[in-house]
């Protein structure tokens, strides 16, 4: 158990260079018990894996050999039924900006009558020896809209509606996001074992 102190606190490295990936962590992360560190600058890890969980194991292990310290990595991404899950591991690759990314999309979905898609995230933590001790995955299922809508968040957040609550991610406040995102969705199910696992063990 962490014993208050913020000298004793466990510390865990978010294994991104994402910024919109870190802001969501910090503010999932904020009610634990935690010393949240970013991970070094001009560390690359190259993304090798088929699979949002196989990344996501890479950059975690990665990270926490190269810190020494537990290390939190997400891989995630979007998956277009009418795209047969495309762009799903290949989401950030798919083009060079954020407003290109769209751009594609919403060209290669012109016409579609399905315009189903689902976010998912898998998380992974390492340990400071590299070693994978919790992995979990999380969803949220959603439409792609025609046009942007909204200005908060990152990535392909103003074209990803959510229908039970109206939004698009863009429109949402981190609060809501993390609660019904797919990152949020996932982290819920890591937290307890998280707290557990790094305060037993640091
Ligand atoms: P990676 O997990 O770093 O390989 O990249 C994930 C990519 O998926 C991001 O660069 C975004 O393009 C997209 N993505 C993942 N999560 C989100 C999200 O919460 N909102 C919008 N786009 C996301």
């Amino acid at each position: 158990m962490a014993t208050g102190s913020s000298a004793a606190r466990p510390v865990l490295v978010i294994a991104s260079g994402n910024p919109g990936k870190v802001r969501e962590f910090s503010h999932l992360l904020a009610d634990l018990d935690l010393e949240i560190r970013a991970q070094p600058e001009g560390l690359e890890v190259e993304e090798t894996g088929d699979t949002f969980a196989a990344n996501a194991r890479i950059k975690a292990s990665a990270v926490a050999g190269a810190t020494g310290c537990w290390a939190l990595a997400d891989d995630s991404g979007l998956s277009v039924t009418a795209l047969g899950g495309a762009p799903g591991v290949h989401s950030a690759r798919y083009a060079d900006s954020d407003k290109a990314r769209i751009a594609r999309l919403l060209r290669e979905l012109a016409g579609a009558g399905d315009r189903s898609a689902r976010f998912i995230a898998a998380l992974a933590v390492a340990d400071p020896s590299g070693t994978i001790r919790l992995e979990v995955e999380g969803e949220c299922p959603g439409l792609i809209l025609e046009e942007s809508r909204g200005s908060g968040g990152f990535g392909y957040d103003p074209v990803f509606l959510v229908p039970e609550a109206g939004l698009t991610y863009a429109e949402m406040d981190k609060g809501l996001k993390g609660r019904i995102g797919h990152r949020g969705q996932a982290f819920a199910r890591l937290a307890p074992q998280l707290q557990e696992q790094l305060g037993a063990e640091v």
